[in-house]
């Protein structure tokens, strides 16, 4: 008997029945653009082997006008239909089903020559669109007609039309972007023309044994986005049109509430697709933040949709699915939703890969086999380098131990498990201690090696992470002077008042710690939805609540400083970065750059302020945090290379600048699949 009887039930569409209610919803990986359609065809076949019932490409553009970006792949030529009959073909052979995204960008296009209903530029891009004409709209719906068409040619099951996100076909639809007024603009009836004559032209074009997916923003979350009833006359519109199934768009690229980050709740969009429930006939799809099959079950028992949609998932882990089959789910690698080196890689125009999963999008390239010969292989730190490293040799067949000096896996994860906000670490460390018993690890905890402990083996690994860096400011060995590992670790007392030096990934982390009491929001829906103004798209436009964000007021006064005179959080993530200064601001986190340290006293923290020093201020705050970077802890591998022994030295061990979990994860992989 399976725990997941909803999920695993088969659907039958008619023409063609899924095998489960999993959909791979769509991700735009940039491997279509490599050309390299070996590889392309190999991502979707690992996936399709494991299990996704229906995968969704990434958004293939009807036209040139209409992609994200220029050169954006698309299905344009006769030879496009050949390279994606490569990838259908594998999928097929594979026992898949695929359905090719057709996205056109409209005014988000990052191209000069983009277009949209009316020519309003949007914020996220730097190019205003040309407005289309009669002739021009009729061009755009006929090469999207076209796309969908040689999408059948080239074998795919189907095509999700994007209708979401605030793309071209949503962009028709309310009137922060439409101001039209003839037919395409004015009343909703003529403002969804578009989307339902494009799903209707569409069904013509390819018949009736097509999959056709329309996905429909639910809730833009924009105070000019639609209100519900018409989501439920566009969704009866297009399922009357011809679509067989409607998919979930959560939020426009602009708006300014996070739809899909680690700090949204698990889930947290279920309930705005559960509202169109039993209101269409088609089966409805939902998606965001969905990254187990736990909560999938309960979602789809919960009577929120028929259908699941979980995209970043099938990167952290292509088996997803059969490993729930094979009711081994606690061996699935999760994704913790930190868009780290999916979302963060498509925006700065790299290859997606997953932190968690160095091998997702690299199939082709980093493959990890068995060992040839077996060797003992000791690993000093088990932090994400030295777990990854240890998982994946002894996955290969060594006999590996792993130390570490703590009681516990996981380095400094398990400060970042501790941030509000970032509670999917938890998963993380906890899959890692799955994996090593599943792989037969010895793990030995409490243990700070010395070289001498380390003579018993063929190879040896040194990952033994950081130490922070010591600012050196005058003063700073007073007792209010705290480093983050006091604070995130050793939960040392903190004040009302707090400075905290260094605004880098770790100094805004700890200022989310410290302005937070009680429950994290991520794990309390209600209180999430009020802090960041989520309201019904039933009672107001959009879904924005016309209250407005209401976050509980902050635990502590918190300054965070830094010396540089760039805006603080500028290095953050690039999904993300936005999120983790708007949500310091609605604490009233004071955030000040330019900053040069001066002493601490029994007054507070000296500081100025400006290039020229002008401005002087004194913090008089309770306790001062020192985030102040990191630097190697090479003292083992300095102590190893002094008694002759070469170890190799991965994660913080080898690099402190720059260094993420993406980064230590993957170079321990990459070295346990050379070992
Ligand atoms: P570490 O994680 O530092 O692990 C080193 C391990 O070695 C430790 O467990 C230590 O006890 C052990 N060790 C050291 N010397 C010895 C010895 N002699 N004997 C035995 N054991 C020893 N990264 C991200 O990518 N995304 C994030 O969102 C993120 N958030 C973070 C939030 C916070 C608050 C912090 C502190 C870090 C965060 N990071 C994040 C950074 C990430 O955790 C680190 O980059 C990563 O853990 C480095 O991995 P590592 O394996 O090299 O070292
Ligand atoms: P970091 O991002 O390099 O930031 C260090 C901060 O300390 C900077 O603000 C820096 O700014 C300041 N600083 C450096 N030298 C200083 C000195 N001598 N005196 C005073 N201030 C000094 O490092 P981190 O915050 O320690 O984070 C460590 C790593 O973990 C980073 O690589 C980060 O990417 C990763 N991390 C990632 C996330 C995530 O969400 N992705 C979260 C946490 C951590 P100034 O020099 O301008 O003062
Ligand atoms: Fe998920 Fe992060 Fe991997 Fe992206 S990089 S798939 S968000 S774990």
């Amino acid at each position: 008997m399976t725990s997941y009887p909803n999920l695993l039930s088969p659907l039958d569409l008619g023409h063609v029945t899924l095998p489960n209610r999993v959909i791979m919803g769509s991700m735009h990986t940039g491997l279509e653009e490599t050309k390299d359609w070996a590889r392309v065809a190999e991502f979707y076949v690992a996936r399709a082997r494991g299990g996704a019932g229906l995968m969704v490409t990434g958004g293939m553009a009807p036209n040139r006008e209409g992609g994200v970006f220029p050169g954006a792949a698309g299905l344009f030529t006769d030879e496009d239909i050949a390279n994606h009959a490569t990838v259908t073909d594998a999928v097929h052979d594979a026992g898949g089903r695929i359905a090719m995204q057709i996205l056109h960008a409209g005014r988000y296009a990052y191209g000069p020559e983009c277009v949209a209903p009316s020519p309003i530029k949007s914020p996220i891009s730097p190019f205003t669109p040309t407005e289309l004409d009669e002739a021009g709209i009729e061009k755009q719906i006929a090469d999207i007609v076209t796309a969908a068409a040689r999408a059948r040619q080239a074998g795919y099951d189907g095509v999700e039309i994007m209708g979401s996100e605030g793309y071209f076909i949503n962009q028709f639809l309310v009137t922060h972007t439409n101001k039209r007024t003839d037919r395409w603009g004015g009343p909703y009836e003529n403002r969804m023309r578009l989307p339902v004559e494009v799903v209707r032209r569409v069904r013509d074009a390819v018949g009736d044994d097509f999959i056709v997916i329309y996905r429909l923003s639910m809730i833009d979350l924009l105070p000019e986005g639609s209100t519900f009833d018409e989501v439920v006359q566009l969704a009866r519109a297009v399922e009357a049109a011809g679509a067989d199934i409607i998919n979930t768009g959560i939020g426009w690229h602009e708006a300014r509430v996070p739809t899909i980050v680690t700090s949204v709740p698990r889930a947290g969009f279920a309930w705005v697709t559960k509202k169109l429930m039993g209101k269409v006939g088609v089966p409805v799809v939902t998606s965001n933040r969905i990254n187990t099959p736990e909560v999938a079950e309960e979602l789809l028992a919960d009577g929120c949709a028929d259908l699941i949609s979980m995209a970043r998932p099938f990167l952290a882990d292509a088996d997803f699915v059969a490993k729930a089959e094979a009711g081994r789910a606690e061996t699935i690698a999760p994704c913790i939703a930190c868009n780290q080196a999916c979302l963060d890689h498509t925006f700065s125009g790299k290859i997606s890969t997953c932190l968690v999963n160095p091998q997702a999008c690299h199939e082709t390239e980093l493959v990890i086999t068995p060992t040839q010969q077996a060797k003992r292989i000791g690993i000093v730190g088990a932090g994400p380098a030295g777990l990854s490293a240890a998982m994946t040799a002894a996955q290969r067949g060594h006999d590996v131990t792993l130390f570490d000096r703590e009681p516990r896996i996981g380095g400094q994860l398990n400060m970042a498990r501790a941030i509000p906000g970032k509670e999917e670490f938890d998963g993380l460390v906890d899959w890692y201690q799955t994996m090593l018993a599943d792989h037969g690890v010895t793990l030995r905890l409490g243990q700070a090696v010395e070289p001498g402990g380390l003579v018993d083996f063929d190879e040896v690994v040194v990952a033994t992470g950081v130490l922070p860096r010591d600012p050196g400011i005058p003063g700073q060995d007073r007792p209010n002077v705290l480093s983050y590992v006091d604070v995130l670790k050793n939960r040392a007392p903190v004040g009302r008042r707090v400075a905290i030096v260094g605004a880098g990934g770790i100094g805004f982390d700890v200022a989310e710690f410290l302005v937070h009491e009680g429950d994290s929001p991520t794990e309390n829906l209600a209180e999430w939805k009020a802090e960041w103004g989520v309201g019904d798209p039933a009672d107001a436009r959009g879904g924005l609540a016309p209250e407005g964000p209401q976050p509980a007021p902050p635990a502590r006064q918190v300054t965070l400083l830094q010396r540089k005179a760039e805006r603080p959080g500028k290095r953050l993530g690039k999904t993300t970065g936005w999120i983790h200064r708007l949500s310091l601001r609605m604490k009233q986190v004071e955030m000040l750059s330019g900053v040069t340290y001066h002493g601490i006293d029994e007054e507070g923290l000296h500081i100025t302020l400006g290039e020229d020093a002008a401005e002087g201020r004194c913090l008089q705050v309770d306790t001062i945090v020192l985030c102040a970077g990191q630097l190697s802890d090479r003292r083992l591998a300095e102590a190893l290379e002094a008694r002759g022994t070469a170890p190799h030295v991965i994660g913080g061990a080898d690099v402190a600048a720059e260094l993420d979990a993406k980064r230590a994860i993957d170079q321990g992989t990459r070295l346990a699949a050379t070992l």
